[in-house]
């Protein structure tokens, strides 16, 4: 749906949120980013979020995480317990466990540390694990679409020959889309 072609000594982070644009711009409604650990930078998370995008990352081992920034608020009666997201608010909600606190609970900005789906749900588990589908279409576009070896030298050439390809790859999967019977 979008894809940029750069060299290994470009930072691929710096690329996300232009894709995600690009994305959109092309009609596609987008709700997550999935992204793997090195994804996990603030103007990342805070660009996804500011495109009403929910982006999904491990966490990276940064000051602040060793810090503890990113637990959950703790009471004397034990460590607050996540009860849901507001997307419009941007801010998950969470609650004393026995509801002795006063207020019984708070809302936290959603941010690198906190993000919206939070990182111990089952749904943001289950969302990470997806990921491996565009993993092995990358196997599929080197192995079996001529991605890999590569025989043109030349960023421009490279540019060239992936688009060239990933526009082949679209045609056919339309071809498919549109002999597939429709589901009634
Ligand atoms: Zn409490």
């Amino acid at each position: 749906m979008a894809w940029t072609v750069e060299t290994a000594k470009d930072a691929e982070t710096t690329f996300a949120l232009g894709l995600l644009d690009a994305v959109r711009e092309r009609g596609f409604a987008v709700a997550n980013a999935i992204m793997d650990k090195g994804y996990d930078n603030g103007p990342v998370h805070d660009g996804c979020n500011a495109r009403g995008v929910c982006p999904v990352t491990p966490l990276r081992e940064t000051p602040g995480v060793k810090r503890g920034d990113h637990k959950p608020r703790c009471c004397e009666h034990g460590e607050w317990t996540f009860a849901g997201t507001d997307y419009k608010r941007q801010a998950t909600k969470w609650r004393c466990p026995t509801g002795e606190c006063q207020p019984k609970s708070t809302w936290v900005k959603a941010d690198r540390m906190h993000p919206l789906i939070p990182r111990h749900t089952e749904r943001s588990k289950a969302l990470y694990s997806s990921r491996g589908a565009v993993e092995r279409e990358f196997g599929r576009l080197k192995h079996e679409w001529a991605m890999l070896p590569l025989r043109v030298r030349g960023i421009e050439r490279v540019r060239l020959h992936a688009d060239l390809t990933i526009l082949a790859k679209l045609a056919c999967a339309l071809t498919n889309a549109r002999a597939a019977p429709r589901a009634a």
